[in-house]
C-alpha cells in the first residue's frame, strides 16, 4: 500500500508557499516595536466612538452594508471622485490579492521591481502569475527605462509601490505617467501604502488613464492596521471588475465595525494632519541621528527608514537590537541584506532605539 502523504492533499501552488514569519509580532513587555511600519500614534478618538456606536444595541446582529456605501462616499469625496471610483477591502493586502486575480492572470509576465513589497511575489505564486523582476539601479531606485523596454514586449501589467517598500524612495508623478504610457493595454497598479508621509499620489492621474489602479490603506497614516481597511481608486470599469471578483468570494467585504471606524478616520482631517506631520518631523531627526551613528540612510518619503551601517553586519545588528527589546526589520534577500528597515516611532521610541544602537555598536 502506498504511504499516505499529507503534502499530496495540497495543490502544488500551496505547497510552494512559505508562511509569513510570525516572529514579527512577538508579545514582549516594554518592546520598542519598529519592525512592521505601524503608526506609533493612536487613531482619531472619533474612530473609537464610531465603532462603539456601530456595535451597541442591535448593531452586531445585523449584516453590514455589502456596498460599504457611506465609507466609499467619504473616501471618494476626499479624493474628488465618485463612489463608483472606489473599492474597499480588508486591508490593502486583500485588495491587492483581488487585483492580481482580476487583472494580472495573462499570457505574459507581470513586471515589478526586484526590490519591492514581498507580498506581490506571494500573490503571483498563489495565482500562477509569471513574474518578471526588473532590477532597481545601484541606488536601489526604480529603473524607468528598464521598465519601458520590458513593457515594450508583451506584459501582464506593472505593479510597484510608491513610495517603494522597503526602500522608502518615491517616484514623481511624471515617472508614473511614463509607466502608464509604456503599458497602455494593461493595468498599472500603484500601491500608495505610504504616500501620506511625503509621496506624490497618482489619484490626480485617474481621470486621464483608464489603466491606472491606485491602492491605499488606512493601516499606516490613519493608525488603523488592526481594523484591516484598504481601498482602490480607479476608473469605474476597473472597480466593477474588482467587485465581480469580490462577490464570487465574499459579498460582505468589510464588517460593520470596520466600515464605521474607517469612515470616522477618513473624516478627521485634523487628526490625520497632526499625526502624519509628527511622523515626518521625527523621521528627519532620526535620519540625522542614524547618520551620526555611522549609517547611510536612503532618502525616505515613508514612515520608515532604510539604512545600512558602514561597518557592521545588518543581520547581526538586528539580532543584537532584539536582545535589547528593540525590533527592526532585516530582509535576508539579495541586494538588500545589509540594510535595516526601521519604522519611525514616537520620539521616545526613537531615543530608545538610539540608546540600544549605541550599546550594540560599542560591543
Ligand atoms: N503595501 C505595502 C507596500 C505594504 O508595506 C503593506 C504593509 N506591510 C501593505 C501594502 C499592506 O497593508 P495593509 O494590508 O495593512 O493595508
Amino acid at each position: 500500500m502506498t504511504r499516505f502523504d499529507p503534502q499530496a492533499l495540497l495543490s502544488p501552488r500551496v505547497n510552494a508557499l512559505k508562511p509569513y514569519v510570525p516572529g514579527e509580532q512577538p508579545r514582549i513587555e516594554g518592546l520598542v516595536k519598529l519592525n512592521t511600519n505601524e503608526n506609533p500614534y493612536p487613531p482619531s478618538p472619533a474612530v473609537i466612538t464610531a465603532i462603539h456606536d456601530a456595535a451597541k444595541d442591535h448593531g452586531l446582529a445585523l449584516y453590514p452594508d455589502p456596498e460599504s456605501t457611506d465609507l466609499r462616499r467619504a473616501i471618494a469625496a476626499r479624493a474628488g471622485l465618485t463612489p463608483e471610483h472606489v473599492f474597499v477591502g480588508n486591508g490593502s493586502d486583500e485588495v491587492l490579492a483581488l487585483a492580481f486575480y482580476a487583472f494580472f492572470q495573462q499570457a505574459a509576465p507581470l513586471l515589478m521591481p526586484d526590490v519591492s513589497y514581498t507580498f506581490y511575489r506571494v500573490y503571483g505564486r498563489l495565482f500562477g502569475i509569471e513574474v518578471d523582476l526588473v532590477p532597481v539601479d545601484a541606488g536601489l531606485r526604480i529603473d524607468l527605462s528598464a521598465f519601458e523596454s520590458r513593457a515594450a514586449q508583451d506584459c501582464a501589467g506593472i505593479v510597484l509601490a510608491n513610495p517603494n517598500a522597503p526602500t522608502g524612495c518615491g517616484l514623481p508623478l511624471s515617472d508614473i505617467e511614463r509607466l502608464l504610457e509604456a503599458c497602455p493595454q494593461r493595468v498599472v497598479l500603484v500601491d500608495e501604502a505610504y504616500v501620506d508621509f511625503g509621496g506624490e499620489s497618482a489619484i490626480a492621474l485617474i481621470d486621464k488613464y483608464p489603466n491606472l489602479l491606485v491602492v491605499q490603506t488606512l493601516s499606516k497614516s490613519r493608525s488603523l492596521a488592526g481594523l484591516r481597511v484598504g481601498f482602490v481608486l480607479s476608473q469605474p470599469h476597473l472597480i466593477a471588475a474588482l467587485a465581480r471578483v469580490k462577490n464570487s468570494f465574499n459579498s460582505y467585504p468589510l464588517d460593520r465595525l470596520a466600515q464605521a471606524g474607517a469612515k470616522a478616520a477618513i473624516s478627521d482631517e485634523a487628526w490625520f494632519e497632526k499625526t502624519r506631520q509628527a511622523v515626518i518631523d521625527t523621521r528627519e531627526g532620526l535620519t540625522l541621528a542614524l547618520e551620526d551613528l555611522g549609517f547611510e540612510v536612503l532618502p525616505s518619503q515613508a514612515n520608515f527608514l532604510f539604512a545600512r551601517h558602514r561597518g557592521r553586519d545588518a543581520a547581526d545588528l538586528a539580532a543584537r537590537l532584539r536582545q535589547q527589546a528593540v525590533l527592526v526589520r532585516h530582509f535576508a534577500e539579495p541586494r538588500i541584506d545589509q540594510f535595516l528597515r526601521i519604522t519611525v516611532g514616537t520620539r521616545d521610541q526613537c531615543t530608545r532605539l538610539q540608546e540600544a544602537l549605541r550599546k550594540v555598536l560599542a560591543t
